[in-house]
């Protein structure tokens, strides 16, 4: 099998290792070493502030982002959110949900925000900008720079869903201004599933401890002052924060964040080079070095998703709703090479030699 998905994605064989090996008990000094370096290379990755802060979550990328709107948000704030799709459409059901006074800016499918929209809300008197920085259902990235200018201009706190393209693209937590980073075990980190991670600035911080949220398991008050000696409130993912720690060990000792997002940066730009000759189109107007969108002319996507999983062993990202027969995905983050990109091609290639696309 190959999987081109955008999460869980394929790990390397040490990560892997990791996952064969007994669980060790937690409550030691040994754990919390581990917690310490995992907090302090997040913070190194995401070019956050020295007084920023890392909490480990053990739920997926959605923990993260529901503990983050009731943590860091109340009913007196009036919050702008970016839905370009299904996990803005998550931020919008969690502000319904939380009863936290909210816009959202919807935008059509595949488009990225522009400029000239933004400036609508300003002077409007929004005190949060909520945003998945790359829409990972459609493939869209969007504009940070843009983003943070327009926030700093307006006094919003920012609120990021870097789940996908934390390691896969650019991202600075400082010189964007951002207050908080979400990502996730199962996307560029390649581990798998199971632990999110909240990185918070201190403007952050301060607003958590203000906060009181209804919700035991998903209170960052007390996921800080554990943190503070390497700990967790409850039980965590200990076999994952483990393979956590020797993946972001990894990436550190291969040259660093850059290095990594390059290596992403150059398989998607190979994948975008080889897909040309091929009946598709890449549908999304600003891309994350994360996913390739797809839009077979030809053939139904979801057809084209299935033949190659059964009958050519490799999976890519399907879509659902009413983009389910109009766009699949392919993804470039987890342990891919030039080479499997050339396994995906020869087997696109063969199927229109076959008349199925
Ligand atoms: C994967 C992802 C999530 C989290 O989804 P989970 O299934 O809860 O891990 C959230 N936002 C974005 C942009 C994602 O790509």
């Amino acid at each position: 099998m190959i999987n081109f998905t955008v999460g869980p994605v394929q790990s390397s064989e040490e990560v892997r290792k990791i996952g064969y090996e007994q669980v060790p008990y937690f409550r030691t000094s040994e754990f919390s070493d581990i917690m310490f370096e995992n907090e302090r290379l997040m913070l190194k990755f995401a070019k956050a502030d020295d007084d920023a802060r890392t909490v480990f979550i053990t739920g997926s990328g959605t923990a993260s982002m529901e503990a983050v709107i009731m943590n860091t948000l109340t009913v007196e704030d009036k919050v702008l959110i970016v839905n370009g799709g299904s996990f803005g459409q998550r931020f919008v059901d969690l502000c319904e949900m939380y009863e936290i006074p909210y816009s959202q800016i919807k935008l059509e499918t595949g488009k990225a925000l522009q400029k000239d929209t933004l400036e609508l809300y300003n002077g409007k008197g929004y005190s949060a900008f909520v945003v998945n920085v790359h829409e990972t259902s459609t493939g869209v990235h969007y504009d940070m720079k843009m983003i943070s200018d327009f926030c700093r201009k307006n006094k919003m706190f920012l609120i990021v869903d870097a789940i996908s393209s934390f390691l896969a693209d650019e991202f600075n937590m400082q010189s964007w201004n951002v207050d908080v980073m979400i990502t996730g075990s199962q996307k560029a980190l390649a581990c798998p599933p199971g632990v999110s991670i909240i990185v918070l600035s201190k403007n952050a911080i301060s607003r958590v401890e203000k906060n009181h949220p209804k919700c035991m398991y998903l209170n960052l008050k007390s996921a800080l002052k554990n943190g503070e000696r390497g700990q967790t409130p409850f039980t965590p993912a200990v076999g994952i924060l483990r393979q956590i720690n020797a993946r972001l060990k990894k990436i550190e000792s291969n040259g660093g964040v850059e290095k990594e997002t390059e290596k992403i940066a150059a398989l998607a730009e190979d994948f975008r080079k080889k897909i040309k000759d091929l009946p598709f189109e890449i549908v999304s107007d600003s891309m994350s070095n994360a996913v390739t969108p797809l839009h077979p002319l030809t053939a139904s996507a979801n057809d084209i998703f299935l033949t190659l999983k059964d009958e050519y062993g490799i999976w890519v990202c399907p879509n659902g709703g009413e983009l389910k027969d109009k766009i699949f995905r392919v993804g470039h983050i987890g342990e891919l090479s030039i080479e499997d990109n050339d396994k995906l091609i020869a087997a696109l290639k063969d199927m229109q030699e076959r008349k199925m696309i």
